[in-house]
């Protein structure tokens, strides 16, 4: 398993993005019982570059963003 991905282009322009912005394409939301709550938090995967986003739904508003997990910092 590959800890650390290269993300793709749509996944690096989703970075950091509001989580209003919609998924792009290539993302899949994971299983929602894999997250304690989903109603703060969703789990998406990308079936491209295998990227695994949290789009996080509560909490201040400027914490409200896609969080990339599992993406090196080069
Ligand atoms: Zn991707």
């Amino acid at each position: 398993m590959d800890l650390w991905i290269q993300p793709c282009a749509l996944c690096a322009d989703l970075y950091g993005q509001p989580s209003t912005a919609t998924p792009h394409r290539d993302l899949t939301l994971n299983g929602v019982g894999a997250v304690k709550d989903a109603r703060a938090e969703e789990h998406y995967t990308c079936i491209r570059c295998r990227a695994v986003f949290a789009r996080i739904l509560a909490g201040p508003p400027t914490r409200q963003i896609w969080l990339l997990l599992n993406a090196g910092q080069h």
